[in-house]
């Protein structure tokens, strides 16, 4: 997996090296001297990570980040500052203003590719339901993020089979806020699948289990493959670490534990989390209201296409029927011309209550198009399909339609047409297209009235 990476810094050798040691992992590399031309660029060539300096003349790297963080077109970009080893508080107070994780110069290779690779895991996913939203956004299914829902305190799952130390973190993260539990207060992982946990602590220590197993069993299982894992590692076993984000960890911290960083990785890992499971969630949310029609409550004509085919190919394995009713408003053109949109609207409301308290549950009721509507029927052969439409017809001509806040009534009335499944060879669109045609005959024949394809 390669990326297109942002190295910003004010001293050329130091972005030469950079550059090198990036495109030897086969990295594209851009770059930028300075603050205003870093912000011009991360605008115009959306990179996918961006290496910042701090210490650069003019606007420093605290500036630029803080720039990226507040602008919604590369607010996204993950941050890596990249400091040098003297600005030990520094790089926190990075990590504290939006920065996603840091560097310290010089460079090593190793760390630099592990949070490479970290970096670019969280980008494939969160990038993927971004896209996916931003076509619900487009279709104004969804609102847009609250990035705000993304900062509360962690919930914090510690697994180490050192009791002490376990011990110890626990109470480090309780004073900083977050809500912490070790595995041995839990018993056994069961509070990772009940409870919604944003963060698991991971002790590359311990001896009593296999902690690389556990990772991949994390990720194997959808329950638990959102959360962040944060790995306790020896800083003279790199190759234990680099192994575990390979597995699929997100973040890896060294001992001896420095507080304030362990405090800045868990709000990054935390927010990783929660914005990768809002945009989940945004994204089932979008996905349902996709396939209903907003103003009737009824499916659409998305979710029916995909409905009649699996019925058709339930109906042709058990060899069962399958009809469908295809019904139109008579003159639905003179009620928006004569009463308005507002009054046509209630009929379609009005159409969709009578359809559906006029069906049986295991029909599907769907408006197709304008004033179109279509109902699904399986394992019901012609004559109780016509039967059906026919006590359909009857429900909507017997009462006027209330509308306009009940200031006036209409008279309504629809035509249909009925078809039927007729055995192997027949398609989806033989079967609408009988249907169309059935209507096209009730309406010529004098419309308010029912015909059917014979079989
Ligand atoms: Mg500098």
């Amino acid at each position: 997996m390669t990326a297109r990476i942002l190295v910003v810094d004010d001293i050329e050798a130091n972005r030469r090296l950079l550059q090198a040691k990036l495109e030897a992992q086969y990295h594209t590399v851009l770059m930028a001297e300075n603050g205003p031309q870093a912000l011009e660029v991360a605008q115009r060539e959306n990179p996918e990570i961006i290496l910042l300096d701090v210490m650069m003349p003019g606007m420093d790297g605290y500036e630029v980040c803080q720039r990226l963080k507040a602008d919604p077109t590369t607010s996204y970009i993950p941050v890596v500052m990249v400091t040098a080893l003297s600005e030990m508080e520094d790089r926190v107070k990075g990590l504290a203003a939006g920065a996603e994780d840091f560097l310290t110069k010089p460079v090593d290779d190793f760390l630099l590719n592990s949070r490479i690779t970290a970096l670019m895991r969280y980008n494939t996913v969160a990038s993927e339901l971004r896209q996916r939203e931003a076509s619900g956004i487009r279709s104004g299914a969804m609102e847009e993020l609250n990035r705000d829902e993304v900062d509360r305190p962690s919930r914090i799952f510690i697994v180490d089979d050192d009791a002490r130390s376990s011990g110890r973190l626990a109470n480090t993260l309780r004073a900083q806020g977050h809500k912490a539990t070790t595995l041995m207060e839990a018993g056994d992982m069961g509070e990772l699948a009940t409870e919604r946990v944003d963060v698991l602590i991971l002790s590359l220590f311990a001896r009593s289990f296999d902690p690389l197993k556990l990772i991949a069993h994390f990720k194997m299982n959808p329950v638990t493959r959102s959360i962040s894992v944060i790995l306790i590692c020896d800083p003279h076993d790199k190759a234990k670490a680099l192994r575990g984000l390979e597995i699929g960890a997100s973040d890896m911290i060294t001992i001896p534990i420095d507080r304030q960083e362990l405090a800045a990785r868990i709000r990054t890992q935390t927010r990783r989390t929660r914005y990768i499971d809002i945009l989940r969630q945004r994204v089932d949310r979008g996905l349902e209201l996709s396939v209903i029609d907003q103003l009737t409550g009824l499916h659409n004509r998305r979710y029916m296409n995909g409905q009649l085919e699996q019925f058709m190919q339930r109906a042709a394995r058990g060899n069962q029927p399958l009809s469908l009713m295809m019904t139109d408003i008579d003159h639905f053109k003179a009620v928006n011309d004569t009463h308005g949109h507002q009054a046509g609207d209630d009929v379609l409301r009005e159409i969709g209550k009578r359809l559906r308290a006029n069906v049986r549950p295991t029909d599907v009721v769907c408006r197709t198009g304008g004033e179109e509507f279509v109902v699904l029927m399986p394992n019901t052969p012609g004559d109780l399909a016509c039967a059906a439409a026919e006590r359909i017809r009857k429900a909507v001509a017997a009462e006027e339609f209330p509308v306009l806040g009940g200031s006036q009534n209409l008279r309504i009335t629809v035509s249909a047409g009925v078809s039927t499944l007729q055995g192997a060879g027949d398609t989806t669109d033989d079967l609408m297209h009988r249907a169309d045609t059935a209507l096209y005959q009730a309406k010529t024949g004098g419309r308010n009235r029912v015909e059917s394809i014979a079989a």
